[in-house]
């Protein structure tokens, strides 16, 4: 996966993102996940590459927020099999090493 080009309204595009619609290109069409490769800082970068263009972009995918873990976090203590804070029902987080992440935001939510 290469560096993508950077999107101005990445804030928009996250939310049609999160709510599992069809992300918007600039260049008219549709941005198609190529893939998400989580970062160091615990962020995590989502290639897309426009279904028209067939240019590739890059949309940071901000952190988990102290909310975001501590509801995590609680639904884990009721023993409790949580979903994406962000992705709501339609993506349950899984273990990946020592974290619990949604495999659709790359973002990491709780130590289980
Ligand atoms: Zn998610």
């Amino acid at each position: 996966m290469g560096d993508g080009l950077q999107l101005d309204n990445a804030k928009q595009l996250l939310q049609q993102y999160y709510a599992g619609q069809q992300v918007e290109s600039p260049n008219g069409g549709f941005l198609m996940l190529l893939g998400i490769r989580s970062n160091d800082d615990g962020s995590a970068t989502g290639i897309f590459e426009c279904n028209v263009s067939s240019l590739r972009y890059e949309l940071t995918i901000p952190k988990a927020t102290r909310t975001e873990r501590k509801k995590v976090r609680e639904i884990l203590n009721d023993g409790g099999d949580p979903f994406c804070p962000r992705h709501g029902t339609t993506s349950r987080l899984v273990r990946a090493g020592k974290d619990l992440v949604c495999p659709a935001c790359g973002i990491a939510y709780a130590k289980p």
